[in-house]
């Protein structure tokens, strides 16, 4: 039965959350018996874009820190690693790892900070979508990996931790790639599925100390949750993860995916939960769902009319679509994080000014919400049409 380890952790005082991350790492067993002396050892937090950690976008330094002191203490030699979304280039990596609070992790520890973007083909025979994926290569190339997503909302998967946070052990144009083949949730969240597995994270430490309700990953409500999750299973821990907030886990595409591909029982009582008792941990008033999510708690009046929304011809009609605010700064990143170059930089008249400002061409968006993710400055709406609003809550 997997297991999976709740700590509770007040807020991001060092000190606080290294006695969590140590109290859930002895419950796993300890971090001599993940890491053995030498071993190259890669942290993969979600560093979504450059934010600042008080913005709750991404995984908190101190989280990190802590996995990287007690890496060390078993003799690893930690490196902090990701692809993050946005511009795939070394100047926009180095704004990301400054700006994130990891390079002074980096300073503070020892630790390394990866700037290689080599790419490994890694074959994944058990792949059901992917057999052959690409990943960057210190991934491929370590001994342990562990993963260290953040507990938010997301408006493609509905809730992004363990599973959707190695999509960003894809190299950035590959990712662009995958949103602009696989255009349906179910089939995104089987790559993502399939890309986790293949990555075999050995261990996987989830920041829920704050967490990012309503309409994130990027842009949603920051929710103070004070628990730190851990375990040895990615799968689980997002299961119970899903739980504790109030989604329900099958609500979930890839956990959806991961049931139906027998990498779980599909069930929360099959998971053994230690530390704080999962009812006790289970929030009071359940996290906001974002406006895209048609599971979890968002119930369809008319369940056919859901399953065509989802599935079929009225996708294109009813679905939530981007649009650029008078917040934006035709700054770009959109543009260049579009998987289907679906957005244009163009002039247009905003109470009688003449504005340049994103604007997208909805007859080519495939609905990855990219824009809304990526945008530093807040300015992608998601709009779903009052047809819409009808069909789900
Ligand atoms: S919508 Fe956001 S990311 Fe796109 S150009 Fe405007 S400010 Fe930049
Ligand atoms: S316009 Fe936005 S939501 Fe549409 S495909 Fe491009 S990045 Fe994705």
């Amino acid at each position: 039965m997997p297991y999976v380890h709740i700590s509770r952790c007040a807020d991001y005082d060092e000190g606080r959350v290294e006695a969590a991350v140590r109290e859930s790492v002895a419950a796993l067993g300890g971090m001599q018996s993940i890491v053995k002396p030498g071993d190259k050892v890669v942290l993969k937090p979600n560093l979504l874009r450059p934010a600042i950690a008080e913005a709750g976008i991404t995984t908190h330094p101190a989280v990190v820190k802590a996995v990287a002191r007690l890496v060390q203490e078993a003799g690893g030699i930690p490196t902090i690693v990701d692809s993050p979304g946005g511009p795939h280039n070394s100047a926009y990596l180095r704004l990301v790892y400054a700006t994130s609070g990891m390079e002074r992790v980096a300073r503070e520890t020892g630790a390394a900070i990866c700037h290689d973007m080599r790419v490994s083909r890694v074959s994944h025979p058990e792949g059901h979508l992917v057999k052959l994926v690409e990943l960057l290569a210190v991934i491929v190339e370590a001994d342990v990996l562990i993963n260290l997503p953040k507990l938010k909302t997301h408006g493609l998967t509905t809730m992004t931790g363990a599973i959707k946070n190695l999509f960003g052990a894809i190299p950035g144009v590959t990712k662009a790639g995958y949103h602009a083949k696989l255009q349906t949730k179910e089939q995104f969240s089987q790559m993502l599925v399939d890309v986790h597995q293949a990555c075999r994270p050995t261990l996987t430490i989830m920041d829920s100390i704050v967490g990012m309700e309503a309409n994130g990953p990027s842009n949603g409500e920051l929710r103070e949750v004070g628990l730190l999750l851990a375990s040895r299973d990615g799968i689980a821990l997002d299961m119970v993860a899903a739980a504790l907030v109030g989604i329900e886990p099958l609500a979930v595409p890839p956990l959806a995916v991961a049931a139906q591909w027998g990498l779980s029982g599909g069930r929360v009582e099959e998971i053994a939960v230690g530390g704080v008792p999962l009812a006790e941990a289970r929030l009071a008033a359940p996290f906001k769902l974002p406006k895209t999510a048609t599971g979890g708690r968002r119930q369809s009046r008319w369940g056919f009319l859901s399953r065509l929304v989802d599935h079929g011809w009225l996708t294109r009609q009813l679905v939530v679509n981007p649009s650029a605010n008078d917040r934006c700064t035709a700054c770009g990143t959109c543009v260049q994080s579009c998987p289907v170059a679906a957005i244009t930089i163009e002039t247009v008249s905003d109470r009688g000014e003449q504005k340049q400002r994103a604007c997208m061409d909805l007859t080519k968006c495939i609905r990855c919400y990219c824009c809304h993710e990526l945008c530093p400055h807040d300015a992608v709406d998601l709009k779903r049409h009052w047809l819409a609003e009808l069909v789900v809550r």
